[in-house]
């Protein structure tokens, strides 16, 4: 699949560009995310003039959940609904080409992928309704960029590639939470494996 190919059956989805992970003062920050916004803001444009369905993610946790370490989790409290941590980051799509925004974690599941959540402790998946949304527009292939390319955006990724739609991810318009290079190598198997094509990967 070529990745530059954006159409009517393609969604580009952005995930979680918000102030906690691509805002400098953001409390799990993720560097570099800061410098993905006009990047990105490009490839929205790109794509939704192209007829693309675009939608943004939103990591939105209640103030306390099983997520956060302070509850038994392995995250610091971020993206707390309501808060400036959980909005957009500023400047993120300013002509509002999004056609959706999918909240994720709403009621303190794990929120990873945006197409699917897990309440902690639980095995059972929870559709967060993207996949839903996606076959009412007859989205084939799905395009992932944003934050954070080891957490989330992996995820995301793989469920796309899971629920049947062909993936890429742009690694150049993402950024992790653990740069380094044993992670970086693990995550790009785990997406080999899921049928997940990745451009611009390192
Ligand atoms: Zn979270």
């Amino acid at each position: 699949m070529n990745a530059a190919r954006y159409d009517e059956s393609t969604a580009l989805v952005v995930v979680d560009m918000q102030n906690d992970f691509a805002h400098p003062d953001g409390s799990l920050f993720v560097y570099g995310g800061d410098t993905l916004v006009g990047p990105i803001n490009d490839e929205i444009a790109v794509a939704a003039a192209a007829g693309t369905v675009v939608v943004l993610t939103q990591d939105w946790h209640p103030p306390s959940t099983p997520h956060f370490v302070t509850y038994g989790g392995v995250w610091p409290v971020h993206c707390v609904a309501g808060t400036w941590g959980a909005e957009l980051v500023d400047g993120l799509d300013p002509d509002h080409r999004a056609s959706a925004v999918i909240r994720k974690g709403t009621n303190g599941e794990d929120g990873y992928s945006a197409f699917m959540m897990r309440r902690p402790g639980s095995s059972t998946d929870i559709a967060t309704g993207l996949a839903g949304l996606l076959r009412e527009r007859d989205v084939e292939r799905v395009v992932v960029v944003g934050l954070a390319s080891d957490v989330c955006v992996a995820a995301t990724a793989r469920s796309a590639a899971e629920a049947g739609f062909g993936t890429v991810l742009r690694w150049e318009l993402s950024r992790p939470v653990d740069a380094s290079e044993q992670t970086c190598v693990e995550v790009l198997a785990d997406l080999d494996r899921a049928g997940v094509a990745v451009t611009g990967a390192p």
